[in-house]
């Protein structure tokens, strides 16, 4: 019999085996008035639950991180998820911080974000789907901000924006590549002033990764405050301050603000909100979740988007400084089938045995090893299980990670939750009781240019940067500005430690494509986009939107 779908396993043991919201958290110590519901099982934690809890001491915090991932994820979620089940069997006191998903990507091919086999959040349909609002209210602040800039202009723009020089963006929680371009104001003077617009999905806006890292409404506010929006004519710089709509957007965010309590399959306490990109912005839940999470957990487990080389160093350079806590052990996801795709081996071939492509992808491990060891934390590798996998496999990557002296834990956690990740758990409780000793890569103070080279050459093991004639004028203009002292973001592609997707396993000597910078004030960071970065995805031929339904009882089918 066919291994069951994720949403058949949820459905099955949810409705069965999922507590009221009030009882988790409880085990938290949150009472009733420290929750806000959304029905039975879904709540936020309201703002005398975060004061409470915040006067709590910070357990141990535990970062997931992955490989350079094939385009089907390597079950860092899955992981993640699994992971805090098998601590909180082993009895300890875990919470889960992870991130929000996205409409747009449920619906075209990527799977959902809320884990898979026996390592899930739920309800999964409902935090996959609308959840508790926070993508809807994001979107409508998103676009308030955009039409109160396009009035600005038709009521006689007094401000001086020049309509060409707008940088804020229109956003829809979709994937739809019809709206990456498109021209607005059409129709006379009475429709406003026609310009060229640029829709991107919500998840990638600005405003997301802000909820993501402010601290509370005041700190939000000041944030969006500082929104570069636009140049005027004579290309000075525009802010949300000047248009003096600051209030009105952080208002549409006071609930969204808040973080929302589910729960696992194994009801451990998982705190979900928030959710970047990994490119474009720093990929990770938002700070005020981990920061709950370890004040009300004596081990926090969370989660960097995409591999260790983009999720894994934004959280270590720019999140963890916020925190001011660095994660006591990082736990690096690989599976077999991703390093022999790092080895050479054909996607439609990643099935059959193939010790060499492994052996020839291993590399692609041991530079994510030797990256995040440089942050001074300890390193466990978690072998993510696939029926596919062999037992030579598995025995060869056990070999050769003994070889660099890293823990690995061969963990069956899709098919066994907790059960199948007591070892990992174990590994991961020993690795947070040694001493760790976080360095960082590179201080604020260091210049753009310096930021970024660091970041090219010790983490993605680059021997060049290269500027377009676009991004030099873009570094003076950080410079003339003050804008330098910021973090950085690097925007690349997943796929590859380099910023070509066909540089597989570990590449050497090769040159980072700088193409442009974007100063995002508001977040606090610069983005360096490397290659052309899609803001707005798209739909595949085959989305998976024609496998899903809803029957008269409102059961749905086919959401993974
Ligand atoms: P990531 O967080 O790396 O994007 P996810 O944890 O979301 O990956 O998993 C992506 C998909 O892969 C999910 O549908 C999940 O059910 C599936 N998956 C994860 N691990 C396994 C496994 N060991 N065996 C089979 N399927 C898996």
């Amino acid at each position: 019999m066919a291994f069951p779908s994720d949403i058949e396993i949820a459905q099955i043991n949810e409705h069965d085996k999922m507590k009221n919201i009030s009882e988790i958290a409880n085990k938290v110590g949150l009472d009733d008035a420290d929750i806000e519901p959304y029905g039975h099982y879904k709540a936020k934690i309201s703002g005398s639950g975060i004061n409470k809890a915040m006067k709590n001491d910070d357990g141990k915090l535990i970062l997931v991180t992955s490989i350079n991932p094939t385009p089907a994820g390597e079950g860092k979620s899955t992981v993640a998820i699994g992971l805090a089940d098998a601590l909180q069997a082993l009895g300890k006191k875990t919470v889960l911080a992870l991130r929000e998903p996205s409409l747009g990507p449920v619906m075209g091919m990527k799977g959902g974000a809320t884990g898979g086999g026996y390592a899930q959040v739920v309800p999964m349909e409902d935090i996959n789907l609308h959840f508790t609002g926070d993508m809807h209210a994001l979107t409508s602040a998103v676009n308030t901000l955009a039409a109160l800039i396009d009035n600005h202009l038709h009521q006689g723009n007094e401000l001086n924006i020049d309509p060409r020089r707008i940088i804020w963006k229109r956003a829809l929680d979709i994937n739809d590549r019809s709206l990456r371009n498109a021209v607005i104001g059409l129709g006379g003077p009475i429709n406003s002033i026609p310009r060229e617009e640029h829709f991107e999905i919500t998840v990638a806006s600005e405003l997301m990764a802000i909820l993501c890292l402010a601290q509370d409404i005041d700190d939000l506010k000041e944030r969006i405050a500082s929104i570069l929006i636009a140049y005027t004519y004579d290309r000075k710089p525009v802010f949300v301050r000047d248009l003096k709509v600051q209030g009105a957007i952080t208002m549409l965010l006071k609930d969204a603000l808040k973080p929302n309590l589910v729960q696992t399959l194994e009801n451990t306490p998982a705190i979900i909100h928030g959710g970047p990109f990994a490119n474009i912005a720093h990929g990770c839940n938002s700070i005020l979740a981990t920061e709950l999470a370890m004040k009300l957990g004596d081990y926090t487990v969370t989660e960097g988007g995409f591999g260790a080389d983009l999720g894994g160093e934004k959280f270590m350079d720019i999140v963890t400084p916020k925190l001011n806590h660095a994660p006591n052990a990082v736990v690096i996801v690989a599976t077999i089938r991703a390093l022999k795709y790092n080895g050479g081996q054909k996607l439609a071939d990643l099935q059959n045995e193939d010790l060499n492509a492994l052996t020839l992808g291993f590399k692609n491990l041991k530079r994510h090893i030797h990256n995040m060891r440089y942050y001074n934390v300890p390193v466990v590798v978690s072998i993510n299980e696939f029926a596919t996998d062999t037992d030579n496999e598995i025995k060869l990557l056990t070999s050769l990670c003994d070889e660099v002296g890293v823990d690995v834990q061969l963990t069956e956690i899709h098919h066994k939750g907790s059960k199948g990740g007591l070892n990992l758990a174990k590994a991961v409780i020993k690795a947070t009781e040694k001493e760790a000793n976080y360095t960082r890569l590179y201080e604020d103070e260091q210049t753009t240019e310096e930021k970024i080279a660091t970041i090219a050459s010790e983490i993605y093991g680059a021997n060049n940067v290269e500027y377009s004639a676009q991004a030099l004028k873009q570094l003076q203009t950080l410079k003339d500005n003050v804008w330098d002292d910021l973090p950085v973001c690097i925007a690349k592609t997943q796929y590859s430690l380099s910023d070509d997707p066909k540089k597989l396993g570990s590449p050497k000597d090769f040159t980072l494509h700088v193409q442009s910078l974007i100063p995002k004030l508001g977040a606090g960071f610069i983005v360096v986009l490397t290659g052309s970065v899609l803001t707005m995805p798209g739909l595949p031929s085959k989305p998976a939107a024609l496998n899903m339904d809803v029957d008269n009882t409102g059961k749905i089918s086919g959401l993974f």
